[in-house]
């Protein structure tokens, strides 16, 4: 996908700063964070969103989820608790049409989950 930055941060044509890879996750720290901890988990292959996760994809997205609690590890949030979401399509908020999920926390989150 040409014009995905997400796909530019893989590739490294837009910098980023890396909290985790392997050969098929890429996650690095949020531009905007909203939280003490705010990374960001990607597929290292263009999937948009939820929707398109399938039987072809789907080691990619259960490389995503063992990735998560690694980098709660990393970012020493896997005891004191954490939150992911992901976000798809209009209503959901999605901006970026690479399938990604925000790790967040760092701080009491509180229950809220719209607005
Ligand atoms: P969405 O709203 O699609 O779920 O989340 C997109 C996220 O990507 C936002 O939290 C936004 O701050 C982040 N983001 C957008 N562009 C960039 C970028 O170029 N670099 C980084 N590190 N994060 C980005
Ligand atoms: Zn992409």
């Amino acid at each position: 996908m040409e014009d995905c930055i997400f796909c530019k941060i893989i590739k490294g044509e837009i910098p980023s700063k890396k909290v985790y890879e392997n050969e098929y996750v890429y996650a690095f720290e949020d531009i905007h964070p909203v939280a003490p901890v705010h990374v960001l988990v990607i597929p290292k292959i263009h999937i948009p969103s939820l929707n398109d996760i399938n039987e072809d994809n789907s080691k990619y997205v259960s490389e995503i989820f063992k990735s998560i609690v690694e980098i709660t590890k990393l970012k020493n949030i896997c005891n004191s608790g954490y939150r992911v979401i992901s976000n798809c399509g209009e209503d959901g908020g999605q901006v970026v049409n690479h399938l990604h999920f925000h790790v967040l926390g760092g701080k009491d989150l509180g229950p809220k989950l719209v607005k």
